[in-house]
């Protein structure tokens, strides 16, 4: 197995230059991140933020504007895709119909890079068995061994991209980028290729790097997300931090459901922040770097960090509109000042339920709810 690698990206710019008087684009805004050997990291944000042109200044396929890009120490901005040491699996899978499964795969080794370079600098083509055994040992990894015979036009989407994937593996590269792969698929298969790439990549400890715009595929894949707005990096982080701690009300949106409740005369005492909400003060003990005295904030809250109370017992009054039931939990919207809150109730047949109709109030737990700048 090769050794891993990094990718950096420092002060990584592009504005596509538009003609025919239109104004330029910018893309990506300075970028500066590090993705470690064998980490996974995903690129999450909005249609049109600039994650895929970040992808593809990584494959070479865009240059940069301004900046540097590295893999390992090789400071590869400058570099054709082919003499970098990284493979794309894209949304279109772009499988040659007219080949076999197996052909297909072995196309990487064939035609593109086999590693080896003869004196003309074009890639050496590697002896027939060696190819054939590495084909196997590929279709083997992504669960496709019987299949080799068949044309591309006799797999479902989801061996299609698998075929796909096996042949940007096939080349051993020390990054695998991966620009939104799953999307041309349905929600199960999705749902199990998911699992599948995240378990390849981690066999191989191959460093990747992932493109979505699909939160749940970002946090379930990934070590690291980096959450992009307008060409910009709001926050880098492990899923459950930009779950949990937020840096902004994008990302908390962005990332999962949530609530939010303005509060005013924000003030910080004993390490913790203390708000009006309402007629009522909350201390709250999780909350971003930027609040300051005196000014709005807004607490966030999870589906699953509300609870339902008998009315006046808790910080919001309000009445069921709708419950959801889903099995392992239901989801109760409920009617308040500050809009429609949903909350999610886990575990249902233990808990007192509310139908829709009743009055009832909204607590929080203090220990989960998060504050942010208003
Ligand atoms: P999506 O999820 O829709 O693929 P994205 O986050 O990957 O979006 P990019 O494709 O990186 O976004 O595009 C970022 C911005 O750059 C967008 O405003 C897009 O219109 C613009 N852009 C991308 N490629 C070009 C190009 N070749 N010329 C001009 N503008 C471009």
């Amino acid at each position: 197995m090769k050794k891993s690698v990094s990718v950096s990206l420092e002060g990584v710019s592009k504005v596509f230059k538009n003609t025919k008087g239109k104004a330029d684009v910018v893309a990506v805004h300075a970028s500066d991140f590090t993705v470690n050997p064998g980490e996974l990291v995903s690129l999450l944000g909005p249609s049109g933020c600039g994650k895929t042109t970040t992808l593809r200044m990584i494959a070479g396929f865009e240059l940069p504007t301004t900046g540097k890009i590295l893999i390992g120490a090789e400071d590869v901005t400058m570099l054709p895709p082919n003499a970098r040491d990284t493979a794309t699996v894209f949304q279109s899978y772009g499988l040659f119909p007219h080949l076999t499964v197996k052909e297909n795969v072995a196309y990487g080794l064939n035609y593109g890079k086999s590693g080896k370079y003869g004196k003309s600098g074009k890639p050496q083509k590697l002896p027939k068995s060696d190819i054939a055994e590495k084909v196997r040992e590929t279709l083997a990894l992504v669960g496709l061994s019987e299949l080799h015979d068949r044309a591309p036009g006799q797999l479902s989407g989801g061996q299609q991209q698998r075929v796909a994937l096996a042949r940007s593996l096939i080349v051993e590269p020390a990054v695998l980028l991966l620009d939104e792969p799953l999307s041309n698929l349905d929600a199960l298969l999705r749902e199990q290729m998911r699992v599948e790439i995240r378990r390849i990549q981690k066999n191989l400890g191959i460093t990747a790097v992932y493109v979505t715009h699909d939160r749940v595929e970002a946090m379930s894949l990934s070590d690291r997300v980096i959450v992009m707005r307008d060409g910009k990096i709001e926050q880098i982080g492990s899923p459950q931090s930009i779950y949990e701690d937020p840096v902004s009300q994008f990302v908390a949106g962005f990332v999962g459901k949530v609530a939010f409740f303005p509060v005013e005369d924000l003030e910080k005492q004993d390490g913790a922040w203390n708000c009006r909400l309402g007629r009522r003060t909350l201390r709250v003990h999780r909350f971003a770097s930027d609040l300051e005295v005196g000014k709005p904030g807004l607490v966030m809250a999870r589906p699953e960090s509300l609870r339902l109370v008998e009315p006046g017992l808790g910080y919001i009054d309000g009445t069921v509109h709708l419950n959801v039931y889903l099995g392992h939990s239901i989801e109760t919207f409920v009617e308040t000042v500050y809009g429609e809150i949903l909350i999610q109730v886990d575990d249902p047949a233990s808990k007192q339920l509310f139908p829709e109709g009743t009055a009832v109030s909204i607590d929080f737990s203090l220990d989960r709810i998060r504050l942010l700048r208003g």
